[in-house]
């Protein structure tokens, strides 16, 4: 097999989008069989969905009797490095090949990845968000699916391979940690019935959840205490913010940061929320959620970044006073609309006009 790679183009990426489910599973099967040499890549920051769903995606081919290299850009969370496999998962800066295709898993793009060396090969994309690009030779992006893990899950069964307990852990992972414990929009019956699947396959639900939500370190907590005395309501929007030198006081890594945001979008009331975060060259990483009245990932896309419609993410230039006057300036004309659409949500109207009445929950609410 050659480096660059000859094969006949599954979909040109003007098409890609049409191609049924079908096809798209037929194509990435074919381009696997014809190859030997795999590489599988995340985006950068890898997050529970990336991590299990490489860890997959390298069984898979391994079942195949194909070589597969496994490489992000940034370590591997502490919490996500008990999965069966972890070890297998490089930290790489550039990546060498040769490689008969490289699959990019939850990338809108090979920039995503910031991996650098990716052009030459022949990219396979599978996807799940709703900013998602058909970008490869071979394109498969279903927004409906909780997790990409959900997608490998589907490879798997059409490659006609066997879903192993450390494969289904893995897998169990993605759908746990994408659907924010089956919380999020994407969550369906199908989602529970995938899960039973992968349980009954030799997951341990109980094991994974003490893995992944009470294996907390301690930086993350001081980090969330620096967050949350930064914590400011405005109406049914919420956002907080940590500093780069609050970072360092509390000796936080990245990874710390995951899941700030919920802090602020769990407010009753509240249908947005942001989360800021100093980085070292002083842009700002913005994590933004809604509770679904709003669509996060196209106000991240407009400002140059992506997600999905729930949980999406942006980064702007510092500081953050000024990128967070640019999010507002998106947030805030949604907020009018929400007022002024038909109230179908009396429980949590009602809850908005409650908070609103407590003393010290917001900048502009009055202690009457
Ligand atoms: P988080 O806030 O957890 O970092 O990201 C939430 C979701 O938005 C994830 O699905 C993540 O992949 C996506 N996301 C975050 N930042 C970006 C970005 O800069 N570009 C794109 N395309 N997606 C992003
Ligand atoms: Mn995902």
């Amino acid at each position: 097999m050659t480096q660059h790679c000859d094969w006949p183009r599954g979909s040109h990426p003007e098409d890609a989008a049409r191609e049924s489910e079908g096809a798209s599973i037929a194509n990435i099967l074919d381009v696997v069989r014809r190859g030997e040499r795999f590489l599988v890549c995340s985006h950068s920051r890898p997050d529970g969905d990336a991590v299990g769903s490489m860890l997959a995606t390298g069984m898979l081919l391994e079942q195949l009797g194909k070589r597969a290299d496994l490489v992000t850009a940034d370590r591997i969370p502490s919490i996500y490095r008990s999965l069966p496999g972890a070890d297998a998962i490089s930290t790489v800066f550039r990546v060498h090949g040769p490689y008969d295709a490289v699959i990019l898993l939850e990338c809108d793009g090979l920039e995503r990845a910031k991996v650098r060396g990716l052009e030459p090969f022949f990219h396979i994309n599978i996807d799940h968000h709703a900013t998602g690009k058909p970008f490869g030779h071979v394109n498969w992006i279903d927004r409906h699916a909780a997790s990409v893990g959900e997608m490998v899950h589907r490879l798997v069964k059409a490659a006609g391979c066997r879903v192993t307990p450390e494969m289904a852990t893995c897998l169990y992972t993605t759908v746990l940690t994408d659907t924010g414990g089956f919380c999020y929009g994407a969550t369906r019956a199908s989602t529970f019935a995938l899960a039973r699947e992968l349980t009954e396959a030799g997951a341990d639900p109980v094991r994974i959840a003490q893995d992944i939500y009470f294996s907390t370190v301690t930086s993350k907590l001081l980090l969330l205490g620096a967050a949350l005395s930064n914590l400011k309501r405005e109406g049914r929007l919420a956002w907080l913010w940590v500093t780069h030198p609050d970072m360092v006081r509390t000796c936080a890594a990245e990874e710390d940061c995951e899941g700030i945001v919920n802090y602020a979008i769990c407010i009753a009331g509240v249908e947005a929320a942001v989360f800021l975060r100093e980085l070292p060259e002083r842009r700002i990483r913005l994590s933004l959620r809604s509770k679904g009245r709003v669509n996060v990932s196209a106000i991240a896309a407009k400002l140059g970044g992506g997600g999905h419609e729930n949980a999406a993410g942006v980064t702007l230039d510092g500081p953050v006073s000024r990128a967070l006057e640019e999010i507002l300036a998106e947030l805030r004309p949604c907020m009018e609309e929400l007022a002024l659409a038909p109230n179908i949500h009396e429980e949590k109207e009602e809850a908005f006009a409650w908070e609103n009445r407590e003393p010290g929950t917001g900048l502009e609410i009055s202690d009457e």
